[in-house]
């Protein structure tokens, strides 16, 4: 894409998530009509924006990582390039979730006016009596483990399972690596394939503004920003700066001291993945921009991005961490359970946990949260304390679309962040840095 394109489109996306706020929040929400059960705002956004998105998101994580895994070869340096990134997740999402915890801990925004916390109880029960359904820890565990360990790759490609395609693909860009000759053309084949992916996606981005237009509108039109001023103020305000430190503070400074790189620079580059993340809600949609922002402006190598950007759009999510921890324990002091050092250890490690296996979709982080309340739900079990009824979640189900647009980009950025990191460990031959 030529800079004077990427330059109109970075217009028009911000247009139309601007647009969308105004749209949204003045009023032509409520005359909507409902088609296949949703606002048309919504079924058309994903009409024109999340169904093409998510229509490259199989083929595009099983050639992007493939092409990456052969370009890095030598099994030794993957192992290597691998570590330091897995590495890089779990520091960063801890460090989420830890900041996460400190900061609901000392705003306490769930210690609200009886009557209000009365009536906030009142309507968790409304919303979440459908979702009653609880998780522990172990069935979390092995859900990863199982997609670790993938048993029909067709079935994973069918049901969006990311995970088992790209171990699959990790190891098949081995073997083809490994086969020097007799494998070229096959290496040559996915290499090609996912040269045509991408000029794929970049048609397909062109369609962004106009979906993030309908979703954003959607979006605020249902909630509104006047949910601000709700009783869920300070537990949105206490996200919202968690995730602000976070992206604004914590990884560009792991980027600088880390990388040498200058972070808002970077940030800027970044900037049609964030927006569409805002927009779509779902870093795997996201996912094919990204890893065109990345490659194209960010100066990402190919073999780091390819192989970093799709396992971090499935398992790398910092602002879904941070996002969980405050959730649970504001939750937990909603319902007057004030959390003692050692369960608040269990909430950094499960939501951390819970994090990694969200998929990349809206909402996500609302259901995994179900692992972490169980979580110190069983921890609790046998003190004076009452533990906290997962119906609970109702309570914030309201507000979860906006705090979900700001969480996606932090994953997003985290993300980004790795594979600008990763590219010092494994540069392209033909791009200096
Ligand atoms: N929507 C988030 C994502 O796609 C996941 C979540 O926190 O719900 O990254």
């Amino acid at each position: 894409m030529t800079h004077r394109s990427t330059n109109i489109l970075t217009i028009l996306i911000l247009a139309g998530l601007v647009l969308g706020a105004i749209v949204g929040e003045f009023g032509f929400f409520d005359s909507g009509a409902v088609i296949d059960g949703n606002h048309w705002l919504k079924t058309t956004g994903d009409l024109v924006l999340i169904r093409p998105l998510k229509l490259l998101i199989v083929p595009l994580i099983f050639f992007s990582v493939i092409a990456g895994i052969t370009r890095i070869g030598d099994p030794s340096k993957l192992g290597k390039v691998g570590g330091a990134t897995l590495i890089y997740y779990l520091a960063t999402m801890l460090m989420a979730v830890i900041l996460g915890t400190c900061l609901v801990t000392w705003i306490q925004p769930g210690m609200l006016p009886e009557e209000v916390r009365a009536s906030l109880q009142a309507s968790g029960q409304e919303f979440g009596a459908a979702s009653t359904a609880t998780r522990d820890l172990s069935s979390a565990w092995l859900n990863i483990v199982y997609q670790i360990v993938p048993v029909n790759l067709l079935d994973d490609m069918v049901k969006v399972r990311p995970l088992g395609i790209i171990v699959f693909a990790i190891a098949f860009g081995l073997a083809l690596a490994a086969g020097g000759d007799k494998t070229k053309a096959a290496r040559d084949i996915c290499n090609a394939a996912f040269e045509g992916l991408m000029i794929l996606v970049r048609w397909v981005i062109w369609l962004t503004p106009i979906g993030v237009f309908f979703l954003v509108a959607w979006t605020v039109g249902k909630i509104g920003f006047q949910s601000i001023y709700g009783p869920l103020g300070w537990y949105m305000a206490t996200v919202l700066i968690g995730l602000a430190i976070h992206g604004f503070i914590v990884l560009p400074l792991i980027l600088k001291l880390v990388g040498g790189v200058s972070p808002y620079q970077f940030m800027w580059q970044m900037k049609r993945a964030l927006m569409t993340a805002v927009g779509t809600d779902s870093s795997s949609a996201t996912l094919p921009v990204t890893i065109d922002c990345a490659e194209e402006e960010g100066r990402c190598s190919k073999r780091a991005a390819n192989f970093v950007l799709p396992l971090g759009a499935t398992i790398n999510m910092d602002g879904t961490a941070l996002y969980e921890a405050v959730a649970v324990v504001f939750l937990f002091q909603l319902f007057g359970i004030e959390l003692e050092l050692s369960q608040l250890i269990v909430v950094v490690v499960t939501a951390t946990l819970a994090a990694i296996g969200a998929a990349g979709i809206p909402s996500a982080g609302l259901v995994t949260m179900v692992i972490v309340i169980s979580a110190v739900n069983m921890n609790l079990t046998g003190q004076e304390s009452s533990p906290l009824p997962i119906a609970a979640i109702g309570i914030i189900i309201g507000v979860d679309r906006i705090l979900d647009m700001c969480r996606t980009a932090v994953n997003v950025w985290g993300d980004a962040v790795g594979a600008r990191l990763i590219t010092n460990l494994a540069p392209d031959e033909t791009i200096e840095r």
